[in-house]
């Protein structure tokens, strides 16, 4: 990978390849990677040839999601060869690049260099790319845009109102820039007590649903907060490569985004 990022952000459009489904939040913490992480490895149980970039250039968290921390990607005739996880899911994230990665990262002085590196490699036979985003609105979004054509994005949001206004401008970004915006996801909309039973609503609920509603945008569904989540996802066993209503939850969330 001796290309630059400026000679990368210079060159042609990304090759049409796999279909990219940008996942977006307007503010970090609110689950994105997390719910990528399952998106991709239920869709993969749905059969589908799905890969899965780590936008997040300066925060990756997908290594640890799919349980490939350790794995290093390679390079062959000048594009990046995503790693294999245990899910069916490849992969690429700058966690993988330490060595190979450290041309793309510090040698490119430009961040869109590095997501056109890690979008532009060597998935072979990959219907869906799921991409997840940094959170926000910069310049990775913007490259995401502009060069990779998106064919729908999904904005991720906790049900508290300081989340939604920034999904808002997430989802007005992705509109203004003509990738429809496949929907809402709610994310971590009401707490089982593991103790008593009892469910309570840390960050409200609902609150996804009605602002989907007033920006004119589906409402795909929510995924409770839930300790067995955040636990699978540190040990690197998404929740949705197992059974139960946890996993139906992100199947459902996958037969929306792939219809
Ligand atoms: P983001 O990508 O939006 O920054 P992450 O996916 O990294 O968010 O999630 C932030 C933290 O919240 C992580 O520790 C993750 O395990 C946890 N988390 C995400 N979704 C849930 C959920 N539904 N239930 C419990 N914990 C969750």
């Amino acid at each position: 990978i001796a290309m630059t990022a400026d000679k990368a952000a210079a060159a042609a459009p990304v090759p049409t390849g796999p279909r990219i489904l940008a996942v977006g939040s307007g503010k970090g913490g609110v689950g994105k990677s997390t719910l990528s992480a399952n998106l991709a490895v239920a869709l993969a149980r749905m059969g589908r040839r799905v890969g899965l970039v780590d936008a997040d250039i300066y925060g990756p968290s997908q290594a640890r999601l799919l349980g490939t921390e350790g794995q290093r990607a390679t390079a062959h005739d000048g594009k990046l060869v995503p790693v294999e996880s245990a899910w069916g899911v490849p992969a690429l994230s700058m966690a993988h690049l330490s060595a190979a990665g450290q041309a793309i990262a510090w040698r490119g002085p430009k961040i869109s260099g590095a997501l056109l590196q890690l979008v532009d490699a060597h998935w072979d036979g990959a219907e869906v790319l799921v991409i997840d985003l940094p959170p926000g609105t910069g310049d990775v979004q913007l490259t995401m845009l502009q060069r990779c054509k998106p064919a729908g994005a999904v904005i991720v949001s906790t049900p508290q109102d300081l989340a939604l206004i920034d999904a808002a401008r997430a989802v007005e970004l992705f509109a203004k820039g003509g990738v429809p915006v496949l929907g809402v996801v709610e994310n971590m909309a009401g707490y089982a007590c593991p103790h008593c039973g009892e469910t309570s609503d840390p960050f409200g609920c609902g609150g996804a649903e009605s602002a989907a509603a007033d920006m004119g945008v589906p409402f795909l569904g929510r995924i409770p907060l839930d300790i067995a989540i955040r636990r699978e996802g540190d040990a690197g066993t998404p929740t949705a490569a197992g059974t139960g209503p946890r996993a139906d939850a992100f199947a459902a969330l996958a037969r929306q985004v792939a219809a």
